[in-house]
């Protein structure tokens, strides 16, 4: 694999590490709960950033 592409795998692995988690989550339950404060995230805010783990107070992804 050429050197250059590194950076590009990391990328959509972990894209597709927030894609896996985002599934779990739909699937235990816990798709629209904040991962830091267990408050319902909007699902206006959900539908804009399907990924999202966190409330928009805790924007880093679980
Ligand atoms: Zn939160």
């Amino acid at each position: 694999m050429p050197e250059f592409a590194n950076e590009s795998v990391s990328a959509i692995e972990s894209s597709l590490n927030d894609v896996d988690r985002a599934l779990e989550r739909l699937r235990n339950g816990t798709y629209r709960t904040c991962q830091v404060c267990q408050t319902p995230i909007e699902e206006s805010v959900l539908v804009a950033s399907p990924l999202l783990a966190n409330c928009p107070a805790h924007p880093e992804l679980a």
